[in-house]
């Protein structure tokens, strides 16, 4: 049940106040855990009227009862809550523990698909095209200091996968129980134990290179075998549809499964299985620009001048603007309070931003995603359409920021009023900027709808249209536009007994929380066939 703390209340009344909103004694409540936490920042208003609020999970007696109690079950205010979900099935096919399973991908999908398969006695081969982390990390630096992109190792590619190197927002809309187990492993392996019920739990680029090599170690003691370096690049076929090893530029590693956790950048791979017949359809995406302000302007937005921030955080914000007419809907993704803005490129010659930050959110910028949604209408039905657009238009952007991978940027008054800016404000990026009409680089409606939006984002958050404001761009790749298809129960690829298509690269999930739950729901689904 929800429970509100003033800001400066200490935690320590929360059992007091649980116990008086359903009018028991605080006596009677054997444990309390809190489920979530979140801070309404919502104007009453010209006030910033700030406070926490907690759910709590409450261990009763069976036998408690109360009038308000009662009442609050009835309402669903209180419900009664289940044990969480945990990776081990009571009951599932024994055979897997004799057998092999390659899993093809250690960002967040493979990685707890991998965890889940260890932990029934499952042989599992985690294998990825990119190098183990301390090597990643050199190669992202020589990116980011020289220029120079090495395709198989940089911000996508490589251990951990695409949020190795990212802000390490956790959160999800699925709510699914598998998120209790796999935050707890993130905890075990390092994590702030707040993340288990923070609303707005992140983890930062810093922490995540601490807890990647111990969830290796913690993998790698249950069984699981892991090559880096290694790209999947066919299928080998005992019989139609029946998988038997998988072919790598290494050589052949058989196996009985294959879990396929490639992530959305991986379209060299995409395109080499969709010609060997897995089947795949185009999906809607979304794409934009990146915006970045100073962090001060958008935590006197959120929490008013007098804000601690100590105390509070920086604020971070969500916003939405509904489509009007032809003009599209854009809403905010990926917000990085205290963040930097980077290239999250695989490929030379192309332009791709997003968004990272450290655990303490300590840059002095706040960026976000701005995107509006696209469908097969805008970009063609064929499986490949929506990658060629996201190709053709982050062309587009390499070409405009001169080739070097710089961004082209655009003030955002200069955005909205359709001119070249004069002059760039600051910004986290550390590649550079060029000053470039990007009103002009997007579909028309695009623009029109971004502009839309940011102008009324300025209502909510003062300062957000304004000159120190930036945008930057191309936003392409904060969701996957295809789909491998699969059966909605047993999770299997259609027309295919062995192979298991996973997490964003798949079209199925998107985020670092609702990737992990889908690597590990295929996993269990995989251990339930015989
Ligand atoms: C800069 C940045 C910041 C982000 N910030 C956040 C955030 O704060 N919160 C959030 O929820 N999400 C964030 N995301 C998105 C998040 O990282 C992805 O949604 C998530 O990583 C998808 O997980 P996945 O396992 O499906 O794929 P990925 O994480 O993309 O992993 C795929 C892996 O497969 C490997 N691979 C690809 N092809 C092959 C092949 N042929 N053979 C072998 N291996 C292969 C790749 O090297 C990669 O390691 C961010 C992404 C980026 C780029």
């Amino acid at each position: 049940m929800a429970i509100g703390l003033g800001i400066d209340e200490p935690e320590s009344l929360l059992r007091a106040r649980a116990a008086q909103a359903i009018g028991i004694s605080p006596a009677a409540v054997r444990g309390l855990r809190i489920a979530r936490r979140s801070l309404d920042a919502r104007r009453r208003g010209r006030r910033h009227d700030l406070r926490f609020v907690f759910h709590v999970d409450l261990d009763l007696d069976e036998k408690t009862r109360s009038p308000s109690l009662d009442r609050a079950l009835k309402s669903g205010r209180a419900r009664r809550v289940a044990a969480p979900a945990r990776f081990r099935l009571e009951d599932f096919e024994r055979k897997w523990e004799s057998r092999r399973v390659v899993v093809v991908g250690s960002g967040p999908a493979g990685l707890y698909a991998a965890w889940t398969l260890a932990s029934h006695g499952v042989a599992v081969d985690l294998i990825d095209r990119g190098p183990p982390l301390h090597e990643r990390s050199r190669a992202v630096a020589r990116f980011m200091r020289h220029r120079e992109l090495d395709p198989e190792g940089n911000l996508l590619f490589g251990e951990g996968g695409a949020g190795t190197y990212s802000d390490g927002k956790l959160y999800t809309r699925t709510q699914h129980p598998l998120e209790t187990p796999i935050l707890e492993t993130l905890v075990e392996a390092g994590a702030n134990p707040e993340i288990a019920f923070d609303a707005r739990a992140h983890v930062g680029t810093d922490r995540l290179h601490r807890i990647l090599p111990r969830l290796r170690a913690r993998l790698a003691s249950m069984g699981v075998v892991f090559h880096f370096g290694t790209r999947l690049e066919a299928l080998e076929m005992a019989a139609p549809g029946r998988v038997r090893a998988i072919r790598t530029q290494a050589g052949e590693i058989g196996c009985d499964a294959v879990v396929l956790a490639l992530g959305h950048s991986a379209r060299d791979t995409l395109r080499a299985l969709v010609d060997q017949g897995l089947p795949a359809e185009s999906k809607p995406f979304q794409i934009g620009l990146r915006i970045e302000h100073p962090q001060a302007l958008i935590d006197r937005g959120r929490f008013g001048a007098e804000a601690d921030i100590r105390r509070l955080g920086h604020a971070y914000y969500a916003l939405v603007s509904k489509s009007e007419g032809r003009i599209p809907g854009v809403h905010s993704f990926c917000m990085c309070p205290g963040g930097q803005i980077v290239a999250a490129v695989a490929q030379r010659g192309l332009l791709c931003t997003n968004g990272m930050s450290n655990s303490r959110h300590s840059s002095p910028f706040a960026n976000s995603g701005l995107v509006v949604t696209l469908g097969p209408r805008e970009f063609g039905s064929g499986p490949f359409d929506g990658v060629a657009f996201q190709e053709a238009i982050e062309a587009r952007f390499f070409e405009a920021g001169g080739g070097d991978y710089s961004l082209p940027a655009q003030r955002v008054p200069d955005f909205l009023e359709g001119r070249a800016s004069p002059t760039l404000s600051r910004s986290s990026y550390k590649l550079g900027l060029r000053s470039t009409r990007i009103d002009r680089l997007l579909p028309e409606s695009m623009t029109e709808g971004l502009r839309a939006a940011i102008r009324r984002f300025d209502r909510s958050l003062p300062g957000y249209a304004s000159g120190e404001g930036l945008l930057v761009g191309i936003e392409s790749r904060s969701s996957g536009p295809l789909r491998l298809i699969r059966d909605p129960d047993d999770r299997r690829a259609a027309g295919f007994e062995n192979v298991f298509p996973v997490g964003e690269g798949a079209g199925h999930a998107g985020g670092i929380m609702s990737a992990a739950i889908d690597g590990a729901r295929s996993a269990q689904a995989l251990l339930m066939r015989d």
